[in-house]
């Protein structure tokens, strides 16, 4: 979220729907955040500028 300059994330917390398709190790992480998580709030103003990709500590941001 900090580093996209297009605000495209929005944090919040996890609903019991979101967890129930996680692993237990996902889930495991999502409760050492707090139980929230960023979401692709707005991909229409996804300008594929990386950023994000570079900075996620978990890896877990692909551009398509
Ligand atoms: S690739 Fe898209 S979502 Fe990621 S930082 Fe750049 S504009 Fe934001």
């Amino acid at each position: 979220m900090r580093v996209c300059p297009y605000h495209v994330f929005d944090l919040r917390a996890l609903a019991a729907a979101d967890k129930a398709g996680m692993s237990w190790r996902g889930r495991l992480k999502a409760r050492l955040h707090g139980n929230r998580q960023a979401f692709v709030a707005r991909p229409d103003d996804c300008h594929a500028c990386g950023k994000c990709v570079a900075a996620c500590p978990e890896d877990a941001i692909r551009l398509a």
